[in-house]
């Protein structure tokens, strides 16, 4: 089910339990601003998720009350990331959920990197629409 608008941050979401190391992952990647794992359910043959340390809802909250450094420290680990997944010369999709509307299940901010095949369409159409 996917969450509405800007909750509090809720420390019992399942990337918080990742990060607390209460439960495990497949991780790839490590360092003070993000922590890279793979997706339990991949879409595609690379399906990694990135998360950012701090408790942050969604793109909107992390970008709102992170600080500079922790903003950039992410971004620079999800490129990093899709690099050393070996997905540069190819190229892959970078994607974050935000709300109900754009289908965000877990409420701790995250982005999606999707690589290892050709993606498709960039937003498919909705069934009916
Ligand atoms: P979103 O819809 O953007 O919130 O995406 C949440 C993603 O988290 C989905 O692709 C899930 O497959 C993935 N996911 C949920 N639980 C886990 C977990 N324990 N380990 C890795 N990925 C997970």
């Amino acid at each position: 089910m996917s969450i509405t608008g800007l909750p509090p941050y809720d420390d019992s979401n399942i990337f918080a339990r990742i990060l607390r190391g209460e439960i495990p992952c497949r991780k790839v990647h490590e360092d003070e601003h993000a922590l890279a794992f793979h997706d339990i359910n991949p879409q595609t043959p690379v399906h990694v998720l990135v998360i950012p340390k701090g408790r942050w809802v969604s793109a909107a909250d992390f970008h709102a009350g992170a600080d500079d450094a922790a903003i950039a420290g992410f971004w620079r680990a999800v490129s990093l990331v899709a690099k050393q997944l070996g997905l540069e010369a190819s190229g892959y999709r970078i994607l974050s959920n935000m709300g109900a509307d754009g289908g965000q299940e877990v409420p701790h901010f995250h982005v999606h990197i999707f690589g290892g095949r050709r993606i498709g369409r960039m937003v498919p159409q909705p069934p009916g629409g």
